[in-house]
């Protein structure tokens, strides 16, 4: 009995009658499913295709995230035999680390459904999210034998009487928080380094899609790794993620979520000084020139600010369009807007998009727009509710013009898919825009002049840039913004180095007595 009983079976349910089942699912921890300790909360997880019920969920309390740190830090502390797992080499995580790949790839299909289904991005999105699970704990599983290598480097240093090494020793217990928008992948740029480096991790889903980490958590457990070591609690945020953050047995927590949430944690996490990553949100600005080719830029802005559903950290949501060329490719960008069909995320059209991900969201980026209109921006195309669909939380693809720098729309996130669009007339004025933002996470260039987009490159305040392009996410390239977008990088070799605590390690070479001579000063014969 796991997590989510005979889910084949359910997942026909749900995508059939999508009535009201009440299954009881469990909690993830010490390597077995077990019961929240207090009965739990039962968490109703919607589809935001129809707002019907899908199935509901047990979520935890503070007990349950005391009982799972507990598990986590006893796993950790084992130092041999059969259950070892923070003291074994790289080489030999990286063996669990690949069968847990394997074990996704495995059930990608009905991982994709279910997250297309619980989160409403189109399916054919969460099967690539679901390949770059599978891909993400490769790579880290190559990056864990590296790890080996780099172990007892010996460091330069200007005393012969010393040799100083380097060695990378794992954080310890990590509690890994994650948002709604990537359910799965979201927890693999954690769990995947943070097992890499030899740490032990509790992870507590988005009460909002719990339903793929209960099956990863088989997948885990199938792949043999030593009980303790992954745990899943289920749970609201102020229920497991206020007590995960503060909890003095945990070493680190990284979280991704708003920029309100992370102010929270980052607070809680401060009284016992943990280690904390950050990845929040984004106004991210796309710059587009006179010399732009006009179907690629519409390309890139649509794929910007329209994938999942524009429920993305990175999107680029705020597009600073050239004067000569604003007309021409507003007028492009607006004619194939248009074509996107939303529906369904199983709908076979193409292109599409899904349901805002529940009624909070749509309500929030309805009210988004509204706010627009009231402060005198015009709507282009789209801006409310499909007239094909009267249920689920489906919002036309939005694009809004004479937005200024002071509107609620071009400062604040919205997380759906809304276009706030400036023109600019020069290079500094386009510089100054893009930046003025709280955010930094992204920012995209789109021009044929290189040495232009070598001096955005450079100007830009922001982790991540695009020239030509925007949103491509490779796992072996760091991810993270500046400013309140975050602190830190995830994913490539940074991504696991964040999961590593660095130790110098000096030992005295000098084998005769009485030689250091600073307190005893003459050798006694
Ligand atoms: P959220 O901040 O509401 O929730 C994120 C997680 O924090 C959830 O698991 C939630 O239950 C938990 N949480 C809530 N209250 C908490 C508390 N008091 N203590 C600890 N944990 C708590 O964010 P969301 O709505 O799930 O996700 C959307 C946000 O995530 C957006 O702002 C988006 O930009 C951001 N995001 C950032 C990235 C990135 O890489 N930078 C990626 C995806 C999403």
């Amino acid at each position: 009995a796991f997590g989510l009983e005979n889910s084949d079976h359910k997942l026909k349910e749900i995508q059939s009658s999508m009535s009201d089942h009440q299954f009881k699912t469990k909690l993830y921890i010490d390597g077995k499913w077990v019961e929240p300790v207090n009965g739990g909360k039962s968490i109703p997880v919607i589809n935001p295709s129809n707002e019907q019920v899908i199935i509901h969920v047990m979520g935890g309390t503070e007990e349950d995230v005391n009982r799972a740190v507990a598990a986590a830090r006893k796993a950790f502390e084992v130092q041999s035999g059969p259950n070892a797992w923070s003291t074994l080499d790289g080489k030999d995580r990286a063996k669990f680390l690949r069968a847990i790949s394997k074990g996704v790839a495995d059930k990608k299909e009905l991982l994709a459904r279910l997250e297309a289904t619980d989160c409403g991005k189109p399916h054919r999105e969460a099967e690539l999210d679901l390949d770059d699970v599978a891909g993400c704990f490769d790579y880290y599983a190559g990056l864990a034998e590296k790890i080996d290598e780099r172990q007892d480097n010996g460091i330069k240093i200007a005393d012969d009487r010393f040799k100083s090494t380097v060695q990378y020793a794992p954080v310890g217990v990590v509690g890994a928080i994650i948002p709604w928008n990537y359910p799965l992948l979201m927890a693999a740029w954690k769990i995947a380094p943070a097992l890499a480096a030899g740490c032990t991790v509790v992870l507590k889903p988005s009460e909002v899609t719990p339903i793929t980490a209960l099956e990863f958590a088989q997948i885990v457990h199938d792949a043999g790794v030593p009980p303790g070591v992954f745990n899943v609690v289920n749970g609201y945020g102020a229920d497991v993620g206020g007590p995960l953050s503060r909890h003095p047995e945990v070493d680190k927590v990284a979280f991704t979520g708003s920029v309100a949430t992370g102010s929270t944690v980052m607070r809680e996490a401060s009284a016992t000084i943990k280690n904390v990553t950050l990845e929040l949100g984004g106004k991210s600005p796309i710059v587009v020139f006179n010399d732009a080719d006009i179907t690629d830029a519409v390309e890139w802005i649509m794929f910007g600010i329209f994938w999942t559903n524009g429920q993305i950290c990175s999107a680029t949501s705020r597009l600073l369009v050239q004067e000569e060329i604003a007309d021409r490719l507003l007028e492009r960008l607006v004619e194939e807007t248009k074509k996107i069909h939303v529906g369904d995320p199983f709908s076979k059209e193409d292109p599409s998009i899904g349901p805002l991900v529940n009624e909070i969201q749509h309500k929030k980026v309805l009210k988004y727009i509204d706010t627009a209109k009231k402060e005198g921006g015009k709507i282009l195309t789209g801006g409310k509710r499909p007239n094909h669909l009267t249920s689920g939380y489906f919002i036309e693809p939005t694009v809004i013009v004479d937005v200024k720098e002071n509107h609620t729309v071009w400062r604040e996130e919205i997380f759906g898919p809304v276009l706030s669009v400036m023109r600019f007339r020069t290079e500094e004025e386009a510089i100054r825009l893009a930046n003025d933002s709280s955010f930094g996470l992204a920012a995209s260039i789109l021009s044929k002049d290189e040495e232009r987009n070598k001096r955005f490159v450079k100007a830009f305040r922001a982790g991540i840039v695009w020239v030509n392009c925007s949103q491509p996410a490779f796992y072996q390239c760091p991810w993270g913004g500046m400013k309140q977008s975050g602190i830190g990088r995830e994913l490539g070799t940074y991504g696991l180095d964040n999961y590593l605590e660095v130790k110098q390690v000096t030992t005295y070479q000098v084998k005769e007595s009485g030689k250091w001579g600073w307190y005893i000063k003459s050798k006694i014969m």
